[in-house]
């Protein structure tokens, strides 16, 4: 019924989490209606993600092969925080008290779901580890999944490095990235190694 433009608009509008129908139908009017420069800025946006990858030491998102805080060599390369996914990074950061670098799962361990450890970006955190490396902290999200990775992580690296888990603090089956700044550096300062 509408310009197959316009339906191709409503339709992929419809695969945003929480996006029905009848909300990407107001969607795409609403972007039709707008300028144009207010329009390309979106297309320019959309069109910039296709340039964003993961980066190859850490999985944290990136312009280039290797992502700014990689490249970093004013940080602690041999202290290593292991989070679920890329904004996880942004919460710990937003606490300014860590200098180490990070490890990006980019996912949990999730049997129910068939989200199994070596769908994971596990293999590379095992490379990165050598005699050098201080300490593994795993920053994960305190919910069945996040306990069921920590306690993968811990069983298969505990042989080879210190390995610590943030402190409770975040509520249970809450996320890391909802917390704010000061339960989070307090969750930190308080992480410990085996119970
Ligand atoms: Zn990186």
């Amino acid at each position: 019924m509408y310009p197959s433009q316009l339906e191709n608009l409503i339709f992929a509008l419809q695969r945003l989490p929480g996006v029905g129908a009848k909300t990407a139908e107001r969607y795409a009017f609403t972007i039709m209606d707008w300028a144009p420069e207010k329009r390309k800025e979106l297309i320019d946006a959309l069109k910039g993600i296709e340039k964003v990858r993961y980066c190859e030491v850490c999985g944290n998102l990136s312009e280039g092969a290797v992502c700014s805080i990689c490249e970093n060599q004013n940080r602690n390369h041999n202290m290593i925080c292991v989070v679920s996914y890329p904004k996880d990074i942004a919460a710990i950061e937003n606490m300014q008290s860590y200098d180490g670098v990070y490890h990006v799962l980019n996912g949990l361990i999730n049997t129910s779901k068939g989200i199994l450890p070596e769908m994971l970006n596990i293999d590379s955190l095992f490379k990165r580890i050598s005699e050098d490396t201080q300490e593994v902290i795993l920053a994960l999200d305190p919910t069945v999944e996040g306990e069921t990775t920590s306690l993968y992580l811990e069983k298969l690296l505990e042989k080879h490095v210190k390995v610590t888990k943030l402190a409770h603090g975040i509520p249970v089956g809450g996320h890391l990235d909802y917390a704010d700044s000061r339960t989070l550096a307090k969750a930190f300062e308080g992480r410990s190694g085996k119970q």
